[in-house]
């Protein structure tokens, strides 16, 4: 949608004219996932789907906020409403952006917001950080806060976190300010030290499909709260700060002293997931995309048999890419539904695309939504 469109849905909402317009985009991480809060290696891209913002400033302290996408007209907010557990409706993502700045002492004001966004909801492609990342960059230009993408992004999970009460890792918020056009972004989640890595797949012949699989289990929140603990308790029990701090080859004796198969399983993974991120960032570096392929379908095999957050969906789709071809496929996100990503060569994209449209067919399911992940810009003004 042009700014043009979005400042006249502005004026016919909140009436008058916004101050700016800024778009922030979703992500898919290519490898690294569950790693984020184990203070492990992430891969993401920014999708060119964002999430865009008309603002305008306040007098009072007051913000109006309003979305295409939501029902209900505008949510009213006044500054003693913003305490985290009040706000229920999708209001609480811009609203817990407020007050993670003014809770870290930025003197913002209130706004008119309207917003508008083409990153699919609950697919696993982060509309949540997208959401809160468009506010957090918009505010911070129109009262001049001076801060960086890296601390934008870490006061958008602080909403997510404080505000919404969802316990994520500070991947997706990062991933939506901080990442590059055609680049992937190699992130150590500890160090909060990045690398800007060239992904050019169309050179190699290669594209990334997104296949959204439309369902989203209902376990999905208790689960990743539990494999958040599991993983905090193997550490613990490991005499580590985060199982990050586990090296690969260290990973069998340490295994051994871990009371139950639950906790093995879980260390496993991330031990095993932060080294795929490490081969995959060599991958790229050497210039062979190529190479991912078996990497992501590693990471799938890992997902779904030792940290058990697949689905029978998400496992039809990479079982059904490879055999039409995929080069690597696997399941993107915090699990239970959400996407899945494959690498196809150019020639053979159409024809996984269709294999996987009629297996879902076949199976009685809601057709996937399917489409070509290119590496945007992360979060930045439009006008
Ligand atoms: P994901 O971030 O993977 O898309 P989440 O469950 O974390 O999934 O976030 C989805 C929620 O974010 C939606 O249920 C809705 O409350 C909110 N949301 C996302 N985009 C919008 C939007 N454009 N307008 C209103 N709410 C939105
Ligand atoms: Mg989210």
């Amino acid at each position: 949608m042009s700014t043009d469109r979005l400042t006249e849905a502005f004026t016919a909402v909140h009436r008058g004219r916004p101050e700016g317009v800024w778009a922030a985009p979703g992500r898919v991480n290519l490898i690294g996932e569950h790693t984020d809060y184990n203070d492990g290696f992430v891969l993401p891209i920014a999708l060119p789907h964002t999430a865009r913002a008309a603002v305008r400033r306040r007098e009072d302290d007051v913000l109006r906020l309003h979305s295409a996408q939501a029902e209900g007209g505008v949510v009213e907010l006044t500054p003693d409403q913003l305490v985290p557990g009040t706000v229920e409706s999708w209001a609480k993502y811009p609203a817990g952006v407020v007050w993670a700045l003014r809770e870290a002492g930025h003197a913002v004001g209130g706004a008119d917001i309207h917003l508008d966004s083409d990153v699919p909801t609950g697919a696993g492609l982060s509309s949540s950080a997208a959401l809160e990342c468009v506010v957090a960059t918009a505010f911070n230009d129109l009262w001049d806060l001076g801060l960086g993408p890296v601390e934008l992004g870490l006061l958008a999970q602080r909403a997510e976190n404080g505000f919404v009460g969802v316990p994520c890792g500070a991947m997706d918020q990062l991933a939506s300010t901080c990442c590059e056009a055609e680049r992937a972004m190699f992130l150590d989640t500890r160090s909060l030290s990045a690398r800007q890595l060239p992904v050019d797949l169309a050179a190699a012949g290669l594209r990334l499909l997104v296949i959204d699989t439309r369902v989203k289990h209902d376990l999905a929140d208790g689960a990743y709260a539990e494999r958040r603990s599991g993983c905090e308790k193997a550490a613990a029990l490991l005499g580590l700060t985060a199982l990050r701090d586990l090296a690969p080859d260290g990973l069998d004796a340490a295994l051994a002293t871990l009371p139950d198969d639950g906790l093995r399983s879980l260390t496993r993974h991330v031990v095993t997931e932060n080294a795929r991120v490490e081969a995959a960032v060599e991958a790229l570096v050497k210039g062979d995309p190529a190479a991912l392929g078996p990497i992501l379908t590693a990471g799938h095999a890992s997902l779904r048999d030792d940290f058990l957050v697949s689905c029978a969906e998400t496992d039809l789709v990479v079982e059904v890419a490879l055999a039409a071809g995929a080069l690597g496929a696997r399941m993107t996100g915090g699990g239970f539904g959400g996407s899945v990503i494959a690498l196809v060569t150019e020639d053979g994209a159409d024809g996984v695309a269709d294999a996987v449209t009629a297996a879902f067919a076949e199976a009685g399911l809601t057709a996937p939504r399917i489409f070509t992940a290119l590496a945007a810009q992360g979060a930045h003004r439009l006008s």
